[in-house]
């Protein structure tokens, strides 16, 4: 079976761009891969957490994993740092990096102008250890939202460059992205992706938010003073919440358009915050119910961490050995 590896940073709930971008392939490939899920708790410090928060918001987030479709019979479901090989391929990794290339990466610099005073090492060197969570596993596919493009590219040239240099050690691997929800866009500011940690709970909808702030937030979401509903990049506010009705209905964005001609924007944000609720109903109250069952949860890491555990050592063990690092006895 071919390999995929993807994660999700604890740094908030997930979003419905984390769910679109990247969950709903998850659910869709899961039968027919080898699939490695995890809670990027290690990729969640490089901006600052509140260390109760955090831990709480990683148990929720494989809350969240499983109400949306994740089987964990099917699947290895895993906490980052319960796997230390993650650090360690992060490093060796970090010595074929070069400087010139973390300093292209957008998300380092969007992330480094939000948080100026804390401008840490682990946020520049974030996309090395991306690339080693993805190299470890042997992974072929990884179903990622198309902000990771350029980390994704990465972890391919890192691959090349260890296998050219050491000999054939990695698989390398191929992004995945869904075609019209690859990036949502945040609904308060629609040049902007809609992220987890935005300052503004606005911008963003929550799968387990409730009902009624969803379709607020719609409701407030910023459109444009044209007035008709049409599909195109000057209308990007709304462009964005067609691309988000579609794939809450599975309508395509002609039908949308053609529904909602001659109307105005308040009849199509009030159908469309309907089906997004609807959409979203059966993952919450799976979600709320998974969240009193801790011990069912904590079963699920600690079985996904030995098994990520065996197929990283195994990675690791090679890389030390071919780096020329004595195995200890
Ligand atoms: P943060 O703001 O803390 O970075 P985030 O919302 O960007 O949070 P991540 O944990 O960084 O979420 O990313 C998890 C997955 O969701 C990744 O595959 C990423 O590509 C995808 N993703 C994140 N935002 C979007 C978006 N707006 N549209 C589509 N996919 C997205
Ligand atoms: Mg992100």
């Amino acid at each position: 079976k071919k390999v995929i590896f993807s994660g999700v940073q604890p740094s908030g709930k997930m979003t419905l761009g984390n769910y679109l971008g990247a969950l709903k392939s998850w659910t869709k490939l899961q039968d027919e891969y080898e699939c490695f899920f995890s809670m990027v708790n290690m990729h969640a410090i490089t901006v600052p957490q509140d260390p109760e928060v955090l831990r709480r918001q990683t148990i929720e987030l494989l809350a969240q994993f499983i109400a949306c479709g994740i089987d964990p019979d099917l699947n290895t479901i895993f906490i980052q740092s319960h796997v230390h090989e993650h650090a360690e391929l992060s490093w060796a990794l970090c010595t074929l990096t070069y400087m010139g290339e973390l300093n292209r990466m957008t998300q380092y610099k969007d992330k480094s102008r939000k948080s100026e005073q804390n401008l840490n090492a682990g946020l520049f060197t974030y996309p090395v250890l991306m690339a080693a969570d993805i190299l470890l596993y042997q992974t072929d596919l990884v179903p990622v939202g198309d902000d990771q493009k350029q980390h994704m590219e990465l972890a391919r040239d890192l691959a090349t460059r260890f296998n050219n240099r050491f000999g054939d050690t990695f698989i390398v691997p191929e992004g995945y992205y869904p075609k019209e929800t690859a990036r949502v866009m945040s609904l308060q500011e629609p040049e902007k992706k809609m992220s987890k940690s935005d300052a503004n709970p606005s911008a963003f909808i929550l799968l387990a938010e409730d009902a009624d702030s969803t379709a607020k937030k719609i409701k407030k979401a910023v459109t444009d003073s044209i007035g008709i509903v049409k599909y195109n990049d000057e209308q990007p506010g709304l462009k964005n919440l067609i691309n988000i009705y579609s794939a809450m209905t599975d309508k395509s964005v002609e039908e949308i358009v053609a529904m909602y001609d001659g109307k105005g924007y308040g009849a199509f944000k009030g159908e469309m915050a309907e089906a997004v609720v609807e959409h979203l109903r059966p993952i919450r109250e799976k979600y709320n119910y998974l969240l009193e069952n801790r011990d069912y949860l904590e079963g699920i890491y600690t079985r996904g961490a030995e098994k990520a555990s065996a197929r990283a050592g195994k990675t690791l063990r090679d890389v030390y050995d071919r780096i020329g690092f004595i195995p200890r006895k």
